[in-house]
């Protein structure tokens, strides 16, 4: 989406460790207008789906995923980040670990929110290497929800979450994809 690596390209910063910040209008401060207009790109790809329901995980994808949400008039459901593993009988759980602060944590959502007969469209701010949203696949599946597709602002395609989602028969739908980037020769998008 040629808006959003413009965005990109002029809001973004490469860290060291691989990391794109783009704070000022996706994940920290949150451009509400430009996020609207994601939301109906993705709108537009899966508005024929039939999707119910779209999961995120907290904290940075819930915005993103709410300004989707009005287009398809569906709740958002956030998994939520445990520290421990000894949690209750009436959430589904899975196992994640967090990219960017290299912890272990248990994703958990309750029974009440993700259910069978649920489709569901999984939405986050990034891919990297795919374990956030496998997490999701992982507690669709407990709750016997169908999944129909992954939506991601920002694919890092030189990562192997992409791949490996799609090696799965998911439909993984990203708006920007991230051929290489290093803090010194900047970023390059894929064609
Ligand atoms: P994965 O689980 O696919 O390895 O990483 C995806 C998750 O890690 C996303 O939910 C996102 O919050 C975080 N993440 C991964 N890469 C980046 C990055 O380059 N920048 C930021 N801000 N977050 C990232």
């Amino acid at each position: 989406m040629q808006l959003l690596e413009e965005r990109i390209r002029r809001d973004g910063k490469v860290y060291d460790g691989d990391v794109l910040k783009v704070d000022s209008f996706l994940n920290h401060q949150i451009d509400v207008g430009f996020l609207c207009t994601l939301g109906k790109e993705f709108y537009r790809l899966y508005r024929d789906s039939g999707v119910n329901k779209i999961l995120t995980v907290e904290a940075s994808g819930i915005g993103v995923a709410c300004l989707t949400a009005q287009y398809f008039g569906c709740p958002v459901v956030f998994a939520k980040k445990s520290k421990t593993s000894n949690i209750g009988t009436d959430v589904w759980s899975a196992a994640a670990h967090s990219y960017t602060h290299g912890t272990d944590h248990t994703l958990v959502v309750s029974k009440s929110y993700l259910g069978a007969g649920d489709r569901v469209l999984i939405l986050d701010d990034f891919l990297a290497n795919g374990c956030a949203a496998k997490a999701m696949l992982a507690l669709c599946a407990q709750a016997g929800a169908q999944v129909v597709g992954a939506g991601i602002v920002i694919e890092k395609a030189y990562q192997k979450g992409g791949d490996d989602l799609r090696a799965l028969g998911l439909r993984v739908e990203s708006l920007a994809r991230v051929a290489s980037m290093s803090p010194t020769e900047g970023i390059r998008f894929c064609d």
